[in-house]
């Protein structure tokens, strides 16, 4: 079978190799996987680069989600799980391979019936969204979310499920030709960063004030953000797109009491029981089969054509998610 390996963190297209190795045989308590489809994530490529907040020891194989079906199952594992599509969720198995071996608790039972390019995201952003949602603040009906990275797949997935919560968003965005899908899909409103971003964010918000400030991005839109706060508002960071930092300025730190936190869902996965990770899947499957969430495709590639795949999800502006697909 077919694996990208990643032998040395660099550049993507640099760092990484195909190679052949043979088909892994399950385990007692495993389950052999075969791969329908897998995403690149920004965070797949920070990896490669070495610059991620876990280092694998190399070789590796990169990829850390997606979809598949199993295809044998190990010594004690129910022969009813052959034929399942399962997510894989785990953020630690290598998915970018024809073939892998997972507990059997790990791999998680979705709809069949559900788009298999939407399925394969499920795993990381749908459920970054709702815990970002979720866990830091309660918020009250009709409350501002305002986050950057609007149009990122996290943020589309903020919008629709701040939507079903009853609350509004507010999102910022680099470019202003996505603003109007954003708004079509249930956005608020929708800024785009620029020197009159205060100028937007007076038209949007008036008096009002932000309870929940979300942020991949980083940099000065943050700084600005922040200072639209509410008293006692929260700002969560959980990426740094632009490779800048995020800068609060003391008097809104001090004067409105803010409160600055960060979100991994690497730690939620390997601190969290299984049984609520489970859940958590659960609740947000249906809304990935029937349409309510879902992030944009712009390619899929076949692993052979892994260089061009590589290249194509580093390139800014991109229509949407690049995802391998068998
Ligand atoms: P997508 O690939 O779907 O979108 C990337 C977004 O980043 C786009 O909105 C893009 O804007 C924007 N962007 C890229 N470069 C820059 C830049 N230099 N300045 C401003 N904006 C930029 O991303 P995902 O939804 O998959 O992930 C979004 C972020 O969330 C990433 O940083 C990712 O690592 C993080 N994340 C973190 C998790 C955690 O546990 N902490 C979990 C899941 C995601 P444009 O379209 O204009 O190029």
């Amino acid at each position: 079978m077919k694996a990208l390996q990643l032998k040395e963190f660099g550049k993507p297209t640099v760092a990484t190799e195909l190679i052949e190795s043979p088909a892994p045989e399950p385990g007692p308590g495993q389950l052999l996987v075969a791969m329908e489809a897998s995403p690149i994530n920004p965070s797949d490529l920070l990896l490669i680069r070495g610059r991620y907040g876990h280092r694998p020891a190399l070789p590796a194989v990169p990829g850390t989600e997606g979809v598949g079906r199993v295809v044998a199952a190990g010594h004690g594992v129910d022969p009813g799980r052959v034929g399942e599509r399962v997510i894989v969720p785990t953020v630690a198995h290598g998915t970018w391979q024809d073939q892998l071996v997972i507990d059997d608790g790990g791999a998680i039972a979705v709809d069949p019936a559900a788009d298999v390019l939407q399925s394969a995201m499920l795993g990381i952003n749908p459920i970054t969204a709702d815990l970002l949602l979720r866990s830091f603040v309660d918020l009250s009906p009709g409350a501002w979310v305002a986050q950057t990275g609007g149009n990122s797949a996290v943020g589309r997935y903020v919008i629709a499920l701040a939507k079903q919560a009853g609350h509004r968003t507010l999102s910022v965005v680099r470019r202003p030709e996505v603003a109007a899908e954003l708004l079509e899909s249930g956005a608020d409103a929708v800024v785009v960063s620029g020197p009159d971003l205060r100028t937007q964010l007076k038209q949007v918000l008036g008096d009002e004030r932000i309870s929940l400030l979300l942020d991949p991005i980083a940099g000065e839109v943050v700084t600005e953000l922040a200072s639209w706060l509410a008293h006692g508002g929260t700002l969560v960071s959980y990426g740094g797109m632009s490779g800048t930092p995020v800068t609060v300025s003391p008097n809104d730190l001090i004067f409105r009491d803010l409160t600055v936190r960060g979100f991994w869902l690497k730690h939620w996965l390997d601190t969290t029981p299984h049984d609520a990770i489970v859940s958590a899947y659960a609740r947000l499957a249906p809304l990935v089969a029937d349409g309510s969430l879902r992030a944009p495709v712009a390619a899929t590639y076949p692993l052979e054509e892994f260089q061009d795949a590589l290249l194509h999800a580093s390139q800014p502006g991109g229509a949407g998610k690049v995802l391998f697909t068998w």
